[in-house]
């Protein structure tokens, strides 16, 4: 069986970096993959102007030590600027955002001066050279604002409108295809015969793939048969990027997934040591990746954001975002086996120190649902981890999406 990390790696070399851009306006960027990184048309600040409402003044007016007056023969305001030259002696009133004007190179803040009507005058401490906000200060022009590849944030289309830039170049969705398999699965809105079960996993993948850089298509209940399976496989992957199907994919006598994707694309693996998602078939057809996972539906969830995930990730040449470690002091009692890394459900909490404990959210077989919802994170225990007893420090995982308790 393969490590998760091996298993991983193996992903990634056989992923090639999509490379189709398409140009949309900013406010279609929100989270889409920046593919060309920016550059700044132009310096932010565009113009020098006040940091503060005050008076606008020339430090060679300032002597270290001296109160001083200067006339006040006009007003720079927001958008509005002076449009003379200020000369010695003078100064004038200007507020926050207003273009500061040649022969003035300082600010001093309203609250500081005395005014009447016709001089403003200065204390002792007036400072020079403040409150006066540089020309490109914050962005200069030609310099990198956002590299490439990245997600693009709402502070970085805030970022961007400020240099000006009205449009970006993302990567184009990756086409996602997704089924079910197997002969017990009935469609939500139908009562159930004996045998059958909800077709909960398309629910959850349908949820784990609504994601703005994906185009998903929801193909349905395959039965399983062999030549339904071929079928929509080699359909499906006419299509699409990604093929993702669940069920079928472990060693029972209806377990036909990996048979089919050999026989129609290649197996790369399909065993990998974790738990749960120990049966999860990797391959392609064609170009198209494929990823048939577990049919269990705790263990599509696992798989999904430990392995899909960063699949697809790589697929958009992004990082994962969910990278951050942290660790807790276990509350509970584990059970664990030598031999696969565990993803067990918990629930992660933080006390007013700061410090996180996490206890189980419940039973943890593959097909206990309540617990996974239930649960903010996983605790994370390694291959060679053979329980955890109360008090010990464990690794966690925060669930995408999930709230804290
Ligand atoms: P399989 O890998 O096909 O043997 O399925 C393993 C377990 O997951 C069985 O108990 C299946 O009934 C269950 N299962 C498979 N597909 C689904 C699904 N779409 N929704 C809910 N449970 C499923
Ligand atoms: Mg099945």
């Amino acid at each position: 069986m393969l490590s998760i990390e091996d298993a991983l790696g193996r992903i990634k070399k056989a992923i090639t970096m999509s490379k189709t851009s398409e140009t949309v306006t900013l406010k279609n960027a929100l989270g889409r993959i920046l593919s060309e990184s920016a550059y700044a048309p132009i310096n932010s600040p565009y113009e020098r102007n006040a940091a503060m409402d005050g008076y606008a003044f020339s430090s060679s007016d300032v002597t270290i030590g001296r109160a001083f007056s200067l006339s006040l023969i006009g007003a720079s305001w927001a958008g509005r600027p002076f449009d003379g030259l200020l000369q010695a002696g003078q100064c004038i009133r200007i507020f926050t955002g207003a273009v500061v004007p040649a022969g003035a190179d300082s600010v001093i803040m309203q609250e500081q001066v005395e005014c009447d009507g016709q001089y403003i005058y200065f204390p002792v401490d007036t400072v020079a050279g403040e409150h006066v906000r540089a020309v490109g200060e914050d962005i200069q022009q030609g310099s990198l604002l956002i590299v490439a590849p990245k997600k693009i944030n709402a502070i970085d289309l805030g970022l961007l409108a400020s240099a000006g830039i009205s449009e970006v170049t993302v990567k184009r969705p990756i086409k996602v295809a997704f089924f079910s398999t197997g002969d017990e699965l009935t469609e939500l809105g139908k009562p159930l015969s004996s045998g059958q079960i909800y077709d909960s996993n398309r629910y959850a993948l349908h949820g784990l793939l609504n994601d703005i850089n994906y185009t998903v298509t929801d193909m349905g209940v395959i039965r399983d048969d062999k030549k339904l399976l071929e079928e929509n496989f080699i359909e499906a992957s006419k299509n699409n990027d990604v093929i993702i199907t669940t069920g079928g994919a472990s060693v029972g006598e209806a377990d036909y997934v990996k048979e089919i994707l050999n026989k129609c694309g290649e197996v790369d693996f399909w065993k990998i040591a974790i738990k749960p998602g120990k049966p999860l078939a990797f391959g392609k057809i064609g170009d198209c990746i494929f990823f048939g996972l577990p049919g269990n539906p705790v263990a599509v969830i696992v798989t999904f954001q430990y392995i899909v995930s960063p699949a697809l990730n790589y697929l958009l040449g992004t990082k994962q975002t969910n990278s951050v470690k942290l660790t807790a002091t276990c509350t509970s009692t584990l059970k664990k086996a030598c031999g696969r890394q565990e993803y067990q459900r918990g629930i992660l909490t933080q006390d007013d120190a700061g410090n996180y404990f996490v206890s189980s959210s419940g039973k943890q077989g593959s097909n206990i649902m309540k617990s996974l919802s239930q649960a903010n994170c996983y605790i994370v225990l390694p291959v060679a981890c053979e329980g955890i007893q109360t008090g010990e420090r464990v690794f966690v995982d925060l669930i995408p999406s999930t709230e804290w308790l």
